[in-house]
């Protein structure tokens, strides 16, 4: 062997990022700094760095608890100028006379300082906001200044109409967006009811039912089957019903939606050229529509389909913002000037795409659960050894000895094979415990073994033997979390999400770890990842040391998920911290505000526990057991107070308690 083989490189920052494909999804924000630790860069035009492991330790010290989410609201406003300056960009180049603005879907996320923070960076740009809900209505009326365009989607009953026509009278800028006719029936009779003459008519906008359908996991949202949007006759009916009355000119937006991650830019390209010829069909009908809105979709790269054969088209994208911006800009361009029509206001309800990258979530590694733990066990003194303990046992010395595929594969056969043969002899009353610990301990260490010299082989493509013992040896990396509540979408539609260690990154992770997390429910796991091999079913993780803190993060959370968030086992809604970059500070950071988690108290009342109902019924418990002599008075009022005092806590687990 040479010298260079013998010798690897030492295992650096670098390595981790590649390993963690970090390059791929982080879109400039997140990288391994020189202490092995991840760092965030939320200014993309400044070196400024602020290192992850720092923040937790000073959102601890302001008494946060785990998990936690780290909001960097920096991130928030680069998103948002990155969109708008793109749009700009692809409208001088093209030479597009009108204008481009971005609208807000506030389903993504609608914590007020998101919201806050996205309507703050969108200030120059004019940015609009779009709600789906009676709830989302409420909050965005207001939130709007006189300027600011709100869009109203989704299902819209009488009282939503309504409040959206006090919000034309006051003279705020809000479009109910047709989805269905009978809406637009209702708009009407509201209107009648009011007496709005022509001059005070009630604006609009419609949602068209496109013949182009999206592409990948969201693409029941268009097409003619979908559940939104008015067909093309019902188009030419209301459109007949506004002239009629001489309001045509109401009709102000026109707008489609494909769907989130839209993974095709030439679907998208199709759906733009056939709404930009409706808009032009509704020129040369006199009906100078403003606004056209290609709905949301702008995907996000959260680094699925990275190195190796597996390819998941929803957590990857193959295209970026510029080329995203410059289809609609053409295909509108294009039509627009066959046409011989003005060129339109364009929108874009993107939501994902600005608020995905601005929140991770911290979760601390509780413990570690090995398949071959505890180490081997001496072999039981008394009596006569069974065949298949003596059957074991060579399997484990042939494993020392051998090393070609061919005999490797044998000796896990015979190995699997005895493996079995002992639980079903156990389960009989046929093999005592003792013995059946030490064949389970036999068969982890052969196994171990055998997949220590299949890997040597380096044998392409990997034999079923070598990725079964993969996922076999794989350990249990039990976290603080709930994947129901925290990431609900990798459970829900598998929708993968960056995982990783914020520390040791220096250091050459060792283990194939899964991560499963506190929920008493077998789909409470991760089961894929984001990293640069090949099997993406396990992770590469750290030794985990007791006592020492592990932390892991999950990336790109600040879409959809913390909403979506549901309760499994009562493990509830978690902390944050909101940190901003600053130059003058320590470290680059402060921390803005801390959000406190639910407590069980609050918990346990959405699902009608009351803490004084609980408090009633644990003090007659209690009074009856020191009544019944089974504990003193003293004993009985401090099993009282530690209950009462525990409803404070957290849902979650204290992880120094774990330790
Ligand atoms: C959900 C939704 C959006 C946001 O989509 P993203 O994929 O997050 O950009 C935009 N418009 C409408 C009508 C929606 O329903």
């Amino acid at each position: 062997m040479s010298e260079t083989n013998a010798k690897k490189a030492a295992w650096t920052s670098a390595d981790a990022e590649e390993l963690y494909a970090i390059k791929t999804w982080s879109a400039g924000f997140f990288g391994v700094n020189g202490k092995g630790h991840m760092a965030v860069y939320p200014k993309p035009d400044s070196e400024l760095e602020i290192d992850i492991p720092e923040v937790i330790e000073a959102a601890v010290a302001e008494g946060c608890t785990f998990p936690l989410i780290l909001r960097f609201q920096d991130i928030i406003s680069a998103r948002v100028r990155r969109l708008n300056l793109t749009f700009q960009e692809a409208i001088a180049e093209a030479g597009y006379t009108g204008v481009y603005r971005s609208i807000y879907p506030i389903k993504v996320n609608q914590l007020h300082e998101v919201v806050a923070e996205v309507m703050e960076a969108g200030k120059p740009f004019n940015l609009g906001l779009e709600c789906g809900s009676r709830a989302e209505l409420m909050a965005a009326l207001a939130l709007i200044g006189d300027d600011t365009l709100l869009l109203c989607n989704g299902v819209k009953d009488h009282s939503m109409l309504s409040l959206m026509l006090n919000a034309q009278q006051l003279g705020q800028q809000v479009l109910p967006v047709i989805e269905k006719y009978t809406e637009f029936e209702q708009l009407m009779v509201l209107a009648d009811q009011r007496g709005l003459g022509a001059d005070q008519a009630p604006r609009l906008g419609v949602r068209v039912k496109l013949s182009t359908r999206g592409s990948g996991r969201w693409f029941e949202s268009g097409g003619s089957s979908s559940k939104f949007g008015l067909t093309v006759p019902e188009l030419v009916q209301l459109v007949s019903v506004l002239e009629e009355r001489g309001i045509a000119d109401r009709l102000e937006l026109l707008h489609f939606h494909l769907g989130s991650q839209i993974a095709d830019t030439q679907v998208l390209r199709s759906a733009v050229k056939e709404i930009a010829q409706f808009y032009a069909d509704l020129h040369e009908r006199g009906i100078r529509v403003q606004y056209l809105d290609v709905g949301g979709g702008l995907g996000v790269n959260y680094g699925g389909s990275y190195g190796g054969e597996y390819e998941d088209v929803d957590s990857s994208i193959n295209y970026g913002l510029t080329e995203y911006a410059n289809v609609i800009v053409f295909a509108v361009q294009e039509i627009c000037a066959q046409r011989s029509v003005p060129e339109p206001t364009l929108l874009s309800e993107s939501g994902r795409a600005l608020t995905a990258h601005h929140s991770m979530l911290v979760m601390p590694v509780l413990g570690v659960h090995r398949p071959d733990t505890p180490p081997m066990r001496e072999l039981p003194q008394s009596g006569d050894v069974p065949v298949v303990v003596r059957r074991m046992q060579i399997a484990y010395a042939e494993a020392g000895k051998v090393s070609t595929r061919g005999a490797l594969t044998e000796v896990i056969h015979d190995a699997m094979d005895a493996h079995q043969e002992a639980e079903q002899l156990a389960r009989l009353g046929y093999l005592n415990v003792e013995y059946l610990a030490h064949t389970e301990s036999l068969y982890w260490s052969t196994a171990r073994e055998v997949l220590r010299k299949f890997r040597e082989l380096e044998i392409d493509p990997v034999p079923v033997e070598q990725s079964d013992l993969e996922t076999q040896l794989t350990d249990l990396y039990l976290t603080d979390f709930s994947v129901f509540q925290s990431i609900l979408d990798h459970w829900a539609i598998g929708q993968v999400f960056p995982v990783l260690p914020l520390d040791r990154l220096d250091e050459e992770p060792r283990r194939r770890g899964q991560v499963v997390d506190l929920t008493c429910d077998s789909d409470g796991k991760i089961d894929q990842y984001v990293s640069s091999l090949s099997n993406k079913s396990w992770l590469p993780l750290h030794d985990f040391r007791p006592g020492e803190p592990y932390y892991l993060g999950v990336f790109l959370v600040g879409a959809y998920q913390e909403i979506l968030g549901d309760s499994h086992n009562l493990l509830g809604r978690v902390g944050e911290a909101h940190i901003y970059a600053s130059e003058d500070e320590p470290g680059n950071f402060w921390i803005e505000e801390i959000i406190k988690p639910i407590s069980i108290k609050d918990m346990l009342s959405t699902v009608q526990y009351f803490p004084s109902d609980l408090d009633r019924r644990m003090t007659e418990l209690i009074r009856r057991k020191i009544e019944a002599g089974v504990v003193k008075p003293a004993e009985g009022m401090r099993i009282l107070n530690n209950y009462n005092k525990r409803l404070e806590d957290t849902t979650y687990c204290d992880p120094e308690a774990v330790r």
